[in-house]
């Protein structure tokens, strides 16, 4: 099966936002190893969007559309496939109850272009939106299928993975299962995990192995085709197994994890608390572990020490060692992360200070980072990393390493 994700709205094509569905649905139908070969992306327009129907009939056999389910003029996506496709729209009588209540349960009266959005395709199957007002659809003519989403990335994100994800997958194995696993590593470039499990790479057939790289992190995906759900994960264990021999060590977690929240879970399950002061990263460590809940039982607070007076004042780190280590040093990253554990009373300290550039900053080029943590009496360490990206990249990278010294 390949697809074709069709995109539909004029503030897509003027800039003014991103497709992030396609993105989104195009990530879901590569775990289920179905080749998307296009996106297109057409304006609110007709007779252009009749344009980028045909042609995608022309080469792919599911459709999938994105926006103008709406009540609104400028939505037409379903009036124009409908036409196309010669079928009429009829109201779905459950879509038009659900919308009348979404309404009351607002308090506001339904008006009368809203009953627009229960309008579907004639013998199509509904996809219910939990979200909001307009329902999906599911149609197939011709051995294709075409699927209408709305444009909402809050409406069609879950809708694409509860409601069209296991419809798509139940074709494709004919009552089977498809499950994916993904595997996350840092501290290992891309290019080094592939050459480590080449062989794996090579060898696979099922369950596959995808590697991806994104802001300094690799994750592999495996993905497994059988009967059961218990009979994938057989298959993914094993293969799991078999590359955490070769770069477990790298490994710091699975799925849906982050750096961020392995950090909290393992300060929460060590009943640890800590404390960190940001000079580059002015509170973004902080902000990451905060995304993460229950981390208030760890994190305790901190300080946001951008100049050298910052540092002196609300620190007491001595001027005389920033006189002669500057602050994109070890020696001001050490002093950071010990004082504010002494400041805050917390288990561990961390301090991090850099050039994030595009500028180089106090004699060190840009992309200078260095981190220190300082756990309980010991002396604190640091590490340095020396990056190219751009200035906010390089900040997350910041936080991403002094997370990654935490997990371990
Ligand atoms: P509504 O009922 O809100 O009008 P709709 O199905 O008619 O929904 P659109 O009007 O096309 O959808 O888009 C609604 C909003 O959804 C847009 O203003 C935009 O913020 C967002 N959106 C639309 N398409 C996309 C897309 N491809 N990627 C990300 N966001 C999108
Ligand atoms: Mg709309």
């Amino acid at each position: 099966m390949n697809a074709e994700i069709i995109a539909v709205g004029s503030e897509l094509l003027l800039g003014q936002i991103a497709n992030t569905n396609a993105k989104f649905m195009s990530n879901q139908l590569s775990e289920l190893g179905i080749n998307v070969y296009y996106h297109t992306v057409v304006g609110d327009n007709a007779g252009r969007l009749k344009d980028a129907i045909e042609i995608a009939e022309s080469r792919a056999d599911l459709i999938i559309f994105s926006g103008g389910l709406g009540p609104t003029k400028d939505d037409l996506t379903k009036e124009t496939i409908a036409k196309h496709l010669g079928v009429n729209l009829a109201f779905d009588d459950e879509a038009l109850v659900y919308i009348e209540e979404f309404f009351t349960r607002q308090g506001r009266t339904m008006t009368e272009n809203n009953k627009k959005q229960a309008l579907i395709l004639e013998g199509s199957e509904v996809l219910k939106n939990h979200h909001g007002m307009a329902p999906g659809m599911l149609f197939e003519k011709d051995n294709r299928t075409y699927i209408l989403l709305p444009g909402p990335p809050k409406e069609i994100e879950p809708m694409f993975q509860f409601e069209v994800k296991p419809k798509l997958a139940a074709r494709l194995n004919d009552g089977g299962v498809i499950v994916s696993h993904v595997l996350r590593f840092y501290g290992i470039g891309e290019a080094e995990l592939e050459v480590k499990v080449q062989d794996i790479l090579d060898q696979q057939t099922n369950p596959t192995v995808a590697p991806l790289a994104s802001d300094g992190e690799v994750t592999l995906r495996i993905t497994a085709k059988a009967e059961s759900e218990e009979e994938a994960w057989k298959l993914i264990n094993a293969k799991k197994l078999e590359i955490q021999a070769i770069v477990g060590e790298f490994q710091y977690g699975v799925d849906d994890d982050s750096l961020a929240s392995k950090t909290v879970e393992m300060l929460l399950h060590h009943g640890l608390t800590i404390s960190a002061t940001e000079s580059l990263t002015a509170g973004l460590f902080q902000s990451e572990l905060a995304e993460i809940p229950g981390v208030s039982g760890t994190l305790v607070g901190g300080f946001v020490t951008y100049t050298p007076e910052a540092k002196i004042a609300q620190l007491g780190i001595d001027k005389a060692l920033l006189d002669e280590f500057g602050i994109v040093s070890s020696e001001c990253a050490a002093a950071m992360s010990k004082n504010v554990r002494e400041k805050m009373g917390t288990d561990i300290g961390v301090g991090l200070t850099g050039a994030a550039g595009p500028e180089p900053h106090d004699g060190q080029p840009a992309g200078t980072i260095w981190i220190g943590i300082c756990i309980g009496d010991s002396e604190p360490y640091t590490r340095k990393l020396q990056l190219t990206g751009m200035r906010n990249t390089n900040r997350l990278r910041a936080v991403k390493l002094a997370c990654s010294h935490l997990v371990r």
